[in-house]
């Protein structure tokens, strides 16, 4: 390569004495790093490699435990405890064949991550040789000292047991470093008087509830063999990818996961050139080394692609049952960071790291699948005339209407409150996207006016050469919160560091309480009497339709009309999250998850307690941050630039006294006044946060007094820091910019 090429990518040698350029210039000798390990090895044979799955199961257990375990697994029934042992005999002689040497239970607290805590399977005997030893009372139940995680009140320090308890239906699996590797058990957490300290627990209790009703409603319907329903869910995980040594030179990226400050880069997403473009070679090794050992952990990856935003991108999985779904994503989230790592590369997963591009979300998509393999939510060809169908669609509008607040809530988070409503993302109000035809068969079944089914017409491309493509009975709409996408609903709200947990507790909960419902109803007009079964649940669908009608938008969901339309149909607009999580513990909330086994009133209030808090804590270390850049690398930065500036100047008009110097004096003047107002704006920030504490432990009076005092402090430093980025010469700035960070790879 000619020496002119190289210079026109490095810096200028006179300026790489200052940390961004040498991060600059090394960012510029990076090579994309290929996937060495087990290459060539096929995709067929990697996958689930490292699981404990139904495969190892079938081999290496006795065949009535085997058989007892996946009687548990598949068919939901209480688990025997007495083949704990052989399963724990089973599971580490895999273990130790695979290289494995320590075991932990896995766990999902408050935290919305992941916990764990490693034995190994090692125990000396004595004569100075040791065994390794894992018993079936170590596979069922671990007692990790868990004082420190969030109990929301359930817990005091003093009484801070807490025991994990092995979920069977999630499998088992190997986490590698190197040739060691790690047998992780995915696991329940709870309180030692049984009360409910993460977010499976409840999930799988909301699984539970909603299978329950299904049935109920299944067998009505006149289909009573089915053994289980239960939720799938397939996530779709958007996330960036930025070079590591400009990452390590952002503070607010370090403590927060998004840019507290930066001016626009020259150029954004308005080209519309990264959305589906090549990816560049780096990043194909790195999503390339993520796949192989998504696939090796059993965790169906499907499909990559560039997003909306430069270096943003996605990756989404095949769905399964969403328990374990919820696993794989959290699962999933790790490695993407981890193997970021190893690429020289950070993966943001926050949902809004930078401004004025778009930030990332996860798209929640849900449906109800039988054991016999049927998907609930499958209209068929001829849907107005599948009464299975439509009876759970109408279920699902009046989740949804009946519980906007609860699926509002349950994706509550301050990085979320960045991108809801924000042009890019859903509109912080619930409402449901049916697509044309089925929206308009809901209109003609409300009306009472004949149902038709529409054929399925051909898309005539024009060219002769080029196959006639079926035409899809639905368009898209990429704004609404919860659109039909075909055979499944799609929840895009979530965002993208989030478990979705709560949004699948919530789900399933207020699916459970629809159908509750609904069933009720057909039942009492069924009782005693001879009618018509057929018409009795037709009218019950109508009627159900009817009620929850308003639910329904097809328009455009960032427009401002639908904000008003919205507020004349009633519908719920709760902008922050605060507002969002003010009545989630509320009285309505409490006695539908008490009704259903899902969450107790404590447990429950706990939660809001927990999720309030964590929104306030994370907007205090912005602000921290914040008021700290501000003070320790921006003022000094403009300083340093006015002094510079300001010898310039003299010298130049001693130089040439008759050289026009006012517009340059303007600038200086700009950049040392924009300086005295960030000092100020800095000190206000920082008064506002030591006062934001002081709401008398009310976790919803500090949040609002986060939301309210400390976020408007924050928006008025990063407007002035942003100023003075634009302002100040190139070299005086000593943060990686916008157009760094998004631009170079
Ligand atoms: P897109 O919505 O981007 O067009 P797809 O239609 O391929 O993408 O699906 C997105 C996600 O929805 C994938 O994870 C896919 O596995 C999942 N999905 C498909 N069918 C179901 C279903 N019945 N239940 C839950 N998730 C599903
Ligand atoms: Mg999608």
């Amino acid at each position: 390569m000619c020496v002119e090429a190289q210079s026109a990518v490095a810096p200028h040698p006179s300026m790489s004495s200052s940390p961004r350029q040498s991060a600059l210039s090394a960012l510029a000798s990076r090579v994309a790093t290929p996937v060495a390990v087990e290459n060539g090895v096929p995709a067929t044979e990697l996958f689930g490699m490292d699981v404990f799955d139904d495969a190892a199961q079938r081999q290496r257990l006795p065949k009535p435990v085997y058989k007892a375990l996946r009687r548990t697994i598949e068919r939901g029934e209480a688990l025997d405890a007495s083949i704990a042992d052989a399963v724990a005999s089973a599971m580490k002689e895999w273990a130790l064949e695979n290289g494995a040497t320590h075991f932990t239970h896995w766990f999902q607290p408050m935290t919305g991550l992941t916990a764990e805590k490693h034995d190994a399977f090692l125990v000396p005997v004595g004569d100075g040789s040791a065994i390794a030893e894992f018993s079936g009372k170590e596979l069922i139940r671990g007692e990790p000292d868990a004082s420190s995680f969030p109990s929301g009140g359930i817990r005091a320090t003093f009484e801070a047991r807490g025991y994990t308890a092995w979920d069977p239906t999630s499998p088992a699996f190997l986490r590698r470093n190197g040739s060691a590797a790690t047998l992780t058990i995915p696991t329940a957490f709870c309180s030692w008087t049984g009360e409910a300290l993460d977010l499976k627990t409840p999930l799988l209790r909301s699984a539970e509830a909603l299978d329950k009703q299904a049935r109920r409603l299944l067998a009505l319907l006149g289909d009573g063999d089915a053994k289980r329903v239960f939720p799938t869910l397939g996530v779709e995980q958007e996330y960036f990818l930025i070079d590591a040594s400009l990452w390590q030179l952002r503070p607010d990226l370090v403590a927060c996961g998004r840019t507290l400050i930066g001016s626009r880069p020259p150029k954004g997403q308005e080209l519309e050139d990264h959305y589906f473009a090549a990816t560049p070679e780096r990043v194909m090794a790195y999503m390339i080394d993520c796949e192989r050992q998504l696939w090796r952990l059993g965790i169906p990856a499907k499909t990559r692609h560039n997003e909306v935003a430069p270096a943003q991108y996605e990756m989404a999985p095949i769905f399964e049952p969403a328990p374990v779904a919820i696993d794989h994503n959290m699962l999933c989230m790790e490695i993407m960071q981890s193997t970021a790592e190893r690429h020289g590369m950070k993966c943001l997963l926050h949902e809004k790291p930078f401004a004025g591009v778009n930030g990332s979300g996860k798209h929640n998509n849900w449906s109800l699948a039988d054991d016999r393999g049927n998907n609930l939510l499958d209209p068929g060809h001829t849907p107005h005339e599948n009464l299975k169908f439509m009876v759970f669609l109408s279920v699902v509008l009046r989740a949804v209407d009946t519980h906007q607040d609860m699926l509002r809530a349950s994706i509550a988070h301050a990085g979320n409150d960045h991108r809801l409503g924000a042009n890019e993302a859903p509109p912080a109000i619930i409402s449901v996207f049916l697509g044309e035809e089925l929206e308009s068969l809901v209109r003609s079944l409300i009306g009472g006016t004949e149902l038709k089914g529409r054929k399925q017409g051909a898309l005539e491309l024009g060219v002769t050469t080029l196959p006639p493509l079926p035409r899809d009975t639905s368009d898209r709409n990429r704004t609404s919160p919860f659109a039909f996408t075909g055979n499944k609903f799609e929840f895009r709200a979530v965002g993208s560091s989030q478990s979705c947990a709560y949004p699948n507790i919530v789900l399933n909960s207020a699916a459970a309480d629809a159908i509750d419902h609904v069933a009720t109803e057909i039942e009492k007009r069924l009782k005693g009497k001879e009618t018509d079964r057929r018409a009795v649940i037709e009218a019950v669908v109508r009627e159900t339709l009817k009620k929850h009608e308003r639910i329904l938008f097809n328009g455009d969901g960032y427009s401002s009309e639908w904000q008003d339309e919205a507020a004349r149909r009633g519908l719920l607009n709760r902008r922050d999250t605060p507002s969002a999580l003010a009545d989630f513990g509320g009285k309505k909330n409490a006695e539908l998850f008490e009704r259903l086994g899902v969450l107790n009133r404590r447990e429950l209030e706990s939660r809001q307690h927990v999720l309030l808090m964590a929104y306030s804590h994370r907007v205090n270390v912005e602000a921290h941050s914040l008021a700290n850049i501000a003070s320790t690398i921006v003022l000094p930065a403009a300083q340093k630039a006015a002094h510079a500036m300001a010898q310039s100047l003299s010298s130049v008009r001693a130089a040439a006294p008759k050289a026009e110097l006012g517009e340059l004096e303007t600038l200086l003047t700009e950049v040392a006044s924009k300086a005295n107002q960030l000092k100020g704006a800095a000190d206000r920030l920082a008064k506002a946060t030591a006062h934001a504490h002081e709401s008398d432990g009310d976790a919803l009076k500090s949040a609002e007094g986060y939301r309210d005092k400390v976020v408007p402090a924050m928006r008025d430093v990063r407007g002035l820091c942003d100023q003075l980025e634009a302002l100040i010469g190139d070299e005086h700035w000593p943060l990686p910019k916008y157009r760094e960070l998004l631009f170079l790879k």
